[in-house]
């Protein structure tokens, strides 16, 4: 729903403030599919409101579960289409978002990177996605949100903060700043940015090696923003908020997985007692990178308790029906 339209339309019909911020908690609660079903407004205004205000911007194409896990494939106006991630784990649901259609970064062994850049998302279709899951778990609802969906968030900066106040809002999403997680390739300018903001929000970046060059060849990125670089932000980051700063780390076979890459990335997390590790094993996409054997993960785990490295081994959700965050899979969308 696009919320300036709303209210336009409400001003423009001298319909009192605060219809709209009953339209608002009915909307985003996802209590109901339509303006029809806002028992609490008066019948005229919903006929109104449903001939002239897009209500959600983002449809169903398909849906796949398992255990805990839901994958939504969603459709945009312009037929581009979109995945969304539900993980229900633990006490709280929560959602993975995509912020772009395709990805500009490229990266060699992510998915969404395959598929190249087609746009940015709108603030709308950011937040519709939460929408989305809220309608079809009513009265359950999204509890926390992790930006690893489809695009890199910080090169779609302006509609990702202004999707960040919706979520944010009393009266719409009211998501704390705690419970919402940012990943980023690594965008140094972005980041610097992100840290002036002192937001409580949880910041992650992929790092995926500890060394420029295998760096760089994973993720073009590090080419124009590198390590050393990368580095001194990250530690401005943690000096400026003291808030932890995550790091992701997709386990790669023989690429960054070599007791020389361990090494150095040991080396890179110790540098500040707020930095922390995500290892992920790698999902398998087209290309012909593989995951770490289960056997050189353990010697990983133990080669990090033994140097007291703060991490965690996050479990593979979601991989067996292609939902893991962060490769959300291109098999069925249309492009
Ligand atoms: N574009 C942002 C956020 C989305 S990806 C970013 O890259 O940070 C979320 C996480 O999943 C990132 O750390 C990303 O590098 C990682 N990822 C991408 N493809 C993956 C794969 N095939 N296996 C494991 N992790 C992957
Ligand atoms: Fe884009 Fe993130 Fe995939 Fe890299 S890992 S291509 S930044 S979505």
């Amino acid at each position: 729903m696009n919320q300036k339209q709303l209210s336009d339309f409400l001003q423009a019909n001298n319909v009192p403030s605060y219809r709209l911020t009953q339209i608002l908690k009915n909307y985003y609660s996802g209590r109901v599919k339509s303006y029809q079903d806002m028992s609490d407004i008066p019948k005229d205004l919903r006929s109104q409101l449903q001939d002239q205000v897009e209500f959600i911007s983002v449809s169903a194409q398909n849906l796949i579960e398992d255990k805990h896990t839901k994958k939504a494939l969603l459709k945009l106006s312009d037929d581009h289409s979109i995945e969304t991630v539900l993980m229900d784990y633990d006490q709280w649901l929560t959602a993975c978002l995509s912020t772009q259609v395709g990805c500009p970064i490229g990266c060699t062994f992510c998915a969404t990177g395959k598929m190249g850049f087609i746009r940015n998302l709108s603030v709308d279709e950011i937040v519709d996605q939460i929408v989305y899951w809220n309608q079809l778990l009513y009265p359950k609802y999204i509890g926390r949100i992790v930006f690893m969906g489809m695009g890199e968030p910080f090169a779609n900066w302006d509609n990702l903060i202004s999707s960040l106040e919706i979520i944010n809002h009393k009266n719409a999403l009211d998501i704390g700043a705690r419970k919402i997680s940012i990943s980023t390739s690594g965008i140094i300018s972005a980041i610097d940015k992100f840290t002036q903001m002192n937001s409580n929000i949880n910041l992650a970046i992929s790092l995926h090696s500890a060394n420029q060059v295998t760096r760089a060849k994973l993720m073009p990125i590090a080419l124009t923003n590198p390590l050393d670089k990368l580095l001194e932000s990250a530690k401005k980051y943690v000096n400026h908020t003291h808030r932890q700063l995550f790091f992701e780390y997709a386990l790669i076979s023989q690429v960054n997985d070599t007791p020389e890459e361990i090494n150095q990335l040991i080396k890179f997390i110790k540098q500040h007692h707020l930095f922390y590790l995500n290892l992920i094993p790698l999902n398998q996409t087209s290309s012909n990178l593989s995951s770490s054997s289960t056997d050189r993960i353990s010697q990983i785990c133990q080669l990090l308790d033994k140097n007291h490295v703060q991490y965690s081994l996050r479990r593979n959700f979601g991989s067996s029906i292609s939902a893991a965050c962060g490769q959300l899979a291109t098999k069925n969308t249309k492009l």
